[in-house]
């Protein structure tokens, strides 16, 4: 029988070792952690009885990926809950920009932009998952829709400064930028305006849901499966070397690209060596969680609806703040994104205490606080906010560092978003899985299709292991 070690618990090396498993491969996990989880986890942070995320919340690539349907993971007690409003993105005028899962709805809200906000995504939205087949994984393939991807591409390769100048209101222009800042770059270079464009498009087609009971639900599932699957767990295992992993024919590394090569890089073929040195790392987020008595008090009261909540003010502002804080300097108002996951999961809150989720985008490895920054950015949007808090619980950048040793510097997308980086991660191969050392692969966020819980990377780093592993043995053989 055919053995692997996955070295990392995250989603990815999860979901890597649940298709192994289900493979006939004996698979057995190493985590540092004294849970599984990476990036999914969810717990008390603040007050008994308030749950929280600790990292990811909002599940548009969750919900939609193949492989967690593949799976099933609602048989192993995964329930997906969604806000009636996925994302608000509120003016210092008061008024607000509004994503729906409905384009219409969403067009509705957007008043006389919206005509211009369904041409630009009701297409998107329709066909996401033919465009997801072609870009949810390596890019250097022959694609599977090459009419949708022809059509998306004069789009995609645009600056997104230059595609927000398709709107022409304030509100439109506003919400697609708040989503656009989820690429953690900055607006004015080519290719960013594909990642708002496939973020707001995966919101139309999917919705922006949370899972019931905090993310961690999603991890419980997966490894529900995966033990059914045979699979084993090892908590409290922090790999720093090869000595530390058990032989095996398939090793897979959940691991950031300089972990990797702190491991493997004497063993790895020079030009491979050379990539790694060269991937750079993303930029860094700042951590806040609140407990505050009753709901946040919005000046736009739409906002009290939404799941997600983009803090940064008019397009303009944030694409000046991101491009800032990409050149490392800490603005006074940073771009926060704010999530309010109980309005779709009360189960989440206790009694009236609520639990809010913030992080505000901040300079590569920052080292100062900034709660009072991320304080005041929502103050701005909902004055009041202050007094009903009733706990706070901050990360920065060595804290979420020290929580995950992908997370270096604050890095929470697993490398910079920038230039050709953003597709041929982490480097330009045909199997970018692959390491260059026979057996051992990268199935972490650094690989295709990046950051976010949708376990595609691991799974097909693992279809490459097994496909390595068939030309050794044959199928038969497992
Ligand atoms: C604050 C924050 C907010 C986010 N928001 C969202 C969101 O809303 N939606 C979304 O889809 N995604 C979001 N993400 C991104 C998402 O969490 C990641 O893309 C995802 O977790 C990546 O999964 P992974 O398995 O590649 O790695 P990770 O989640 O980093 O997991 C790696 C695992 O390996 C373990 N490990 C590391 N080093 C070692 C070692 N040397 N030995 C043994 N074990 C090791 C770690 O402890 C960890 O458990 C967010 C992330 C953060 C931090």
């Amino acid at each position: 029988m055919t053995t692997a070690v996955v070295v990392g618990g995250g989603p990815n090396g999860l979901a890597a070792a649940l298709h192994l498993a289900r493979n006939g491969v004996d698979v057995q996990v190493l985590e540092a952690a004294d849970t599984v989880g990476g990036g999914a986890r969810s717990g008390e942070l603040t007050v008994p009885g308030v749950v929280h995320d600790h990292c990811s919340a909002f599940h548009p690539l969750g919900v939609g990926s193949p492989f967690w349907a593949e799976v099933g993971l609602e048989r192993y007690g995964l329930t997906w809950k969604w806000p009636e409003i996925d994302c608000a993105h509120p003016l210092d005028s008061g008024d607000a920009g509004l994503l729906y899962q409905s384009v219409e709805a969403t067009a509705r809200a957007l008043g006389d932009d919206g005509k211009r906000w369904s041409a630009m995504f009701a297409d998107l939205g329709e066909h996401f998952d033919d465009l997801g087949d072609d870009l949810l994984g390596p890019i250097l393939r022959v694609p599977s829709h090459p009419i949708r991807l022809a059509a998306f591409g004069p789009r995609a390769v645009l600056p997104a400064t230059l595609l927000a100048r398709w709107f022409r209101t304030e509100r439109a222009r506003a919400l697609y930028g708040g989503i656009a800042a989820h690429l953690f770059s900055r607006f004015d270079r080519p290719l960013t305006a594909a990642l708002g464009l496939m973020i707001a498009a995966s919101g139309h087609r999917y919705g922006w849901p949370v899972a019931e009971g905090g993310s961690g639900a999603i991890i419980a599932a997966v490894v529900a499966a995966l033990g059914e699957s045979g699979g084993k767990i090892e908590t409290g295992v922090r790999v720093s070397t090869r000595a530390d992993i058990p032989p095996a024919d398939l090793v897979l590394l959940d691991l950031s690209p300089a972990q990797v090569l702190s491991i493997y890089g004497d063993a790895m073929p020079a030009r491979v060596r050379r990539s790694y040195q060269r991937y750079r790392v993303g930029s860094s987020a700042f951590k806040v969680d609140f407990a505050i008595d009753g709901d946040i008090p919005w000046t736009n009261p739409d906002c009290v609806r939404a799941g997600t909540v983009h803090l940064g003010g008019s397009f303009d502002e944030v694409s000046y703040t991101e491009k800032q804080r990409a050149s490392g300097v800490m603005v006074e108002r940073p771009f926060v994104l704010l999530g309010q996951q109980y309005v779709a999961d009360p189960t989440r809150s206790a009694g009236t205490i609520n639990p809010i989720y913030a992080y505000a985008h901040v300079p590569r490895g920052f080292d100062g606080d900034a709660t009072e920054q991320i304080v005041t950015q929502i103050e701005r949007f909902a004055p009041g906010f202050r007094d009903r808090i009733i706990a706070t619980t901050s990360a920065g950048t060595e804290q979420l560092h020290a929580y995950n040793a992908n997370f270096a510097a604050g890095d929470i997308i697993g490398g910079a978003n920038d230039g050709l980086q953003t597709v041929l991660r982490p480097r330009l191969a045909l199997d970018p899985y692959a390491i260059g050392v026979p057996g051992v692969y990268i199935c972490s966020q650094a690989s295709p299709p990046g950051a976010g819980v949708h376990g595609l990377c691991g799974y097909r780093a693992a279809e490459s292991a097994l496909r390595f592993d068939r030309t050794r043995h044959g199928p038969a053989d497992r």
